[in-house]
């Protein structure tokens, strides 16, 4: 019996146990995932990369197998250690992260609709982000605007209720939506009182279909490029009453707290950031992993001055720090993901500890293994160039690593540090 088990009293639940021992069923899973990254999403690469295009087959072929599916998603989150997540996405970003994105993407929106939504808005929605296994859809989480990045609070999308109808009516421009414009549902952050600022926002799922909703610019990106990434236009976009997450009442409640001062900290987006920080968290962890194990690999075969140049200290100490850095990073996303699972609250903001961490390692990894590589790792003939352009991603969206220092500062200190 651990030390925490007997100081606990008959009446209180007993304390989540945190274990880095997989179980069978983990294990499994991750295996399972691994064989389609390595299988499927790795060949394929380059050529999406290349193409700069949503990858419409893999998706389809990851519907097919079941992965790519609500009831993946909910058995993965069902795993009460909450280490079933993380594992499958560092293994898919291990194979690639544009494609990876092309299939995760959706989940930012599932997250917010199952973390705002009523039950039956759970029920209606979350199934429809992911379509049908003959023909897959993505859903898409649109919260940052041209100006409004970082400061989520700064949002001018609008949200009006007309209550003749029992529609509400958004207005604005969206930025950098990962399929936005392409997405069946979207999920859409809007104002419905500016002088509130963030404590003033709600969420509403956008229908397939629905007028008003349009695509913009298409950004054409660094890296991640499998991955869709535009701009949305909200143009008198109406949709029903019951599109609000949460629901009319809880929203009432929730602004009357805010106008008197009393109002808790519940902030539409801020929330479902909180949420999946550790998720993002490791599919950096899969990039740098790819990274890694490619430069380890190449350092053994590679041979100047008559030796293989892993036996220059040089290259072994840099693989031995790289396998330092990713394995300390997998235990700050295990930890976050286990206590956002748990309902331990994140007090020293152990969310943005886990991205912040495993983000600027990916990005470290990744471009020290395009060193170890040479001339080698700076061509497209070579897969390393593209980790380390698709894991600079990961310093900048889901909050910058600027943003997450400063939720750590403010959480480890109480202290408004701007
Ligand atoms: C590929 C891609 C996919 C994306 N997907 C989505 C999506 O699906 N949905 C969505 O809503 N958004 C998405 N985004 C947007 C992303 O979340 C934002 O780009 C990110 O939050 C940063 O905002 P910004 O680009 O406006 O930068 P800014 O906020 O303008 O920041 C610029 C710089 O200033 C720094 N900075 C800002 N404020 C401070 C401060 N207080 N202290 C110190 N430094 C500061 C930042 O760290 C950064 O270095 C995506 C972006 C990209 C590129």
């Amino acid at each position: 019996m651990s030390a925490t088990a007997e100081q606990t009293t008959p009446t209180e639940p007993a304390p989540p146990v945190f274990s880095l021992q997989l179980n069978q069923d983990q294990k499994d899973i991750r295996e399972w995932v691994h064989g389609f990254a390595e299988g499927v999403v790795r060949p394929a690469a380059h050529e999406w990369d290349e193409r700069e295009e949503t990858p419409w087959p893999v998706i389809r072929e990851a519907a097919k197998i079941g992965l790519y599916s609500y009831e993946a998603l909910a058995q993965f989150y069902g795993d009460e250690s909450g280490l079933t997540l993380p594992i499958v996405n560092e293994e898919l970003f291990w194979g690639d992260a544009g494609i990876g994105m092309a299939i995760m993407g959706t989940s930012l929106a599932v997250a917010a609709i199952f973390g705002q939504g009523t039950g039956e808005q759970i029920g209606e929605w979350i199934p429809r982000c992911f379509g049908t296994v003959e023909e897959p859809q993505v859903a898409a989480f649109c919260s940052s605007e041209p100006d409004a990045g970082s400061d989520v609070s700064a949002i001018r999308t609008s949200a009006r209720y007309d209550e003749a109808k029992d529609e509400w009516v958004l207005n604005g421009q969206k930025a950098w939506a990962t399929n936005g414009g392409i997405a069946g549902v979207h999920v859409i952050i809007a104002s419905v009182d500016r002088e509130l600022g963030a404590r003033g926002h709600a969420a509403f799922v956008v229908p397939p279909g629905t007028k008003g909703l349009e695509q913009g610019a298409k950004a054409k990106k660094h890296g991640l490029r499998a991955s869709h990434t535009a701009d949305v236009h909200l143009d008198d976009c109406r949709v029903p009453g019951s599109c609000l997450l949460g629901g009319k009442e809880k929203l009432d409640e929730r602004l009357a707290r805010a106008r008197e001062g009393t109002g808790g900290r519940s902030q539409a987006a801020l929330q479902t950031f909180e949420a999946t920080r550790p998720s993002v968290g490791a599919q950096a962890l899969g990039i740098a992993r790819a990274a890694y194990e490619f430069a380890l690999d190449y350092a053994r075969e590679r041979e100047q001055f008559g030796r293989k140049i892993i036996e220059n200290q040089a290259i072994a100490f840099a693989l031995a720090d790289m396998k330092l850095e990713i394995d300390a990073a997998r235990l700050l996303v295990w930890r976050a993901s286990w206590m956002g699972r748990n309902g331990v609250p994140f007090q020293n903001a152990e969310g943005s500890m886990s991205k912040l961490k495993a983000g600027e390692v990916a990005l470290w990894a990744s471009e020290r293994a395009m060193h170890i590589l040479g001339g080698n790792g700076y061509t497209r003939e070579y897969p390393v160039e593209r980790w380390h352009r698709d894991a600079k991603i990961y310093t900048i969206f889901e909050g910058t690593s600027e943003i997450q220092r400063l939720v750590i500062s403010r959480a480890i200190s109480g202290v408004q540090i701007r």
